[in-house]
């Protein structure tokens, strides 16, 4: 029997991209219960982090949004000449994976 009215509330959890290192199948979390919900997704590469947002709307509709660097750094940011020089190569490191990604190479 079906009912116009009712709604259909999608419980399964699309799967990650494949470069997602996290917990396969990770959930969304409730950011704005009802409204929007919202993952990241995140591989590391040193200290550099690839990371993407995906969301979902109250109408089980899902975007993924393009990857992009996140660097998170000890002492509100500030470095010496020396912490500097070592993060280089990790961003460029980190720098080719993302294009990797944004290439649509795995
Ligand atoms: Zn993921």
């Amino acid at each position: 029997m079906s009912n116009a009215t009712e709604t259909t509330t999608t419980t399964t959890v699309p799967p990650c991209p494949e470069w997602c290192t996290l917990k396969p199948g990770h959930d969304f979390t409730g950011e704005i219960p009802g409204v929007e919900m919202s993952r990241g997704h995140a591989m590391d590469v040193g200290p550099v982090e690839i990371s993407a947002e995906e969301t979902q709307t109250a109408d089980g509709a899902i975007t993924l949004y393009p990857p992009s660097l996140y660097l998170e750094l000890d002492g509100y940011g500030h470095l010496t000449a020396e912490q500097a020089r070592e993060l280089v190569p990790w961003l460029i490191r980190a720098a080719d994976k993302l294009d990797e990604l944004n290439s649509g190479a795995k």
